[in-house]
């Protein structure tokens, strides 16, 4: 008899901790957030790490190594913690703690984050000034950012009181803002003077800054195309449109230039600062791709020639995606008697489950918990179904002096039958073990 299903309510499974700073500049990183996130739950960072390794591990099989610590960044380790960490806090968009939005039109090669992780000691004291709790920005995460864009003061990555590196977030406890090491405060007030920025590591602070801040609303994700035909008019007004020009401001070999305009390539963070400083362009407007107010430099105005530019072969511009039909496409699914597992539902949609979790954070999160819970009774209905047969093959292989294991059962149950036993090792030994006992008990029973 098949029972009916009992679909657990839904309920997040960890803190739906607010992240900081949303829409400026100052936004939370999501190393900060996942650390945060640790201590609200009274655990350490490695067994947070190991939660949602196998909270997730139905749904996504991604790498869970909180050690990659490349959490905050633009690759797929970024994408796979943020839409995890949104499904199981049922906080979505935490992909907006990261440099994801900007991944088309960053290269992600070459070292982009600052690995031991970076501070500004004054953005840590006015967080407790302020009655927050001290957290570490995005900002500080680019190896671009090198000082703090509103105190001018250089990031530091020693605690001033113990003097060791790697103080910030590389261990099983941390509490954002004092050190891992010797537990001091890291905002606190510092005697040696702290040495002001140049002017041109406040200004790319003050890019990335603008930069992260930008993305809270952001409407569609920058594109590549769009970006490099932007960089191909910088280069047409400000080099005559030539590459080797170009390429030579820029410090690039001009093959380089060619590898983003003719192939695959996309230009590096530190290479875009470098377009946007010279052309005046902001770094938002350029990876964004809009022009729409910019003028060249007056000082290259004799150099701008109106030139036809040649067509370029594209990559294929990111898909927009329409929220509003795929949640209902969600919802619909949702319907269906039948739960479907969340990356099934991601294909047909053709959309990645992260994606889902990420944007669409509720409704997925209501179809992993059906899709679980169905998954759950579906296994026990199997295991009730084939567990008096697997009994007496038991009883056969025991009974001929043999040993339990996966191969005497195999010569004696149809393939497909051994294939809908769900761990049948652990099943096996539970047999066995019942089996024992009930020997054990007629043993005795006869005895005297
Ligand atoms: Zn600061
Ligand atoms: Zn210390």
């Amino acid at each position: 008899m098949i029972t009916p299903l009992q679909v657990s309510p839904l309920r997040s499974s960890l803190h739906a901790l607010a992240p900081m700073g949303l829409g400026t500049p100052d936004v939370e990183s999501l190393v900060s957030y996942y650390c945060r996130l640790a201590v609200s739950h009274a655990t350490t960072t490695d067994e947070l790490g190991r939660f949602v390794a196998q909270a997730m591990r139905l749904e996504l099989a991604p790498e869970f190594d909180w050690h990659a610590r490349q959490l905050s960044g633009l690759r797929d380790a970024a994408m796979s913690w943020s839409s995890a960490l949104s499904a199981l806090t049922g906080v979505a968009g935490l992909d907006g703690l990261t440099f994801l939005p900007w991944r088309e039109v960053i290269a992600q090669n070459g070292r982009s984050l600052v690995a031991s992780g970076q501070y500004c000691p004054l953005c840590f004291a006015e967080d407790l000034q302020q009655a927050r709790k001290p957290y570490f920005r995005l900002a500080w995460e680019s190896s671009q950012s090198t000082v703090c864009h509103r105190h001018g003061t250089q990031l530091r990555q020693q605690c001033p009181s113990c003097a060791r590196t790697n103080i910030r977030h590389a261990a099983a406890v941390v509490v954002p803002g004092w050190c891992t090491k010797c537990g001091e405060f890291l905002g606190r007030a510092i005697e040696d003077p702290i040495p002001q920025a140049d002017v041109g590591a406040l200004w790319k602070a003050r890019q990335i800054a603008q930069l992260v801040a930008a993305q809270h609303s952001l409407t569609t994700q920058p594109c590549r195309a769009s970006m490099l035909r932007a960089v191909e008019q910088i280069m047409a007004a400000m080099d005559g449109g030539q590459a080797a020009a170009f390429a030579r401001r820029h410090g690039l070999g001009k093959s380089t230039v060619h590898h983003w305009l003719k192939g695959p390539g996309t230009p590096k963070l530190d290479v875009s600062l470098s377009i946007a400083l010279h052309s005046g362009l902001s770094l938002v407007h350029l990876l964004t791709g809009d022009l729409s107010n910019w003028t060249p430099p007056t000082c290259n105005a004799q150099l701008a020639l109106p030139l036809e530019l040649p067509a370029r072969p594209d990559r294929a511009p990111a898909r927009q995606l329409d929220w509003g039909d795929i949640e209902q496409q969600l919802q619909a699914i949702l319907q269906l008697p039948e739960p479907i597992p969340v990356l099934e539902v991601a294909r047909r949609l053709d959309v990645e489950a992260r994606q889902l979790y990420l944007r669409a954070n509720r409704l997925t999160r209501e179809l992993g918990a059906r899709w679980v819970s169905y998954a759950r009774s579906r296994r026990d209905l199997r295991l009730a179904v084939i567990g008096p047969h697997l009994e007496a093959i038991a009883r056969d292989v025991l009974a001929e002096g043999k040993s339990l294991n996966r191969r005497e059962v195999a010569k004696r149950i149809s393939p497909e039958m051994l294939a809908s036993v769900p761990r049948l090792d652990a099943v096996l030994k539970d047999v066995q073990v019942r089996m024992l006992a009930e020997q054990g008990a007629c043993g005795s029973g006869t005895a005297h």
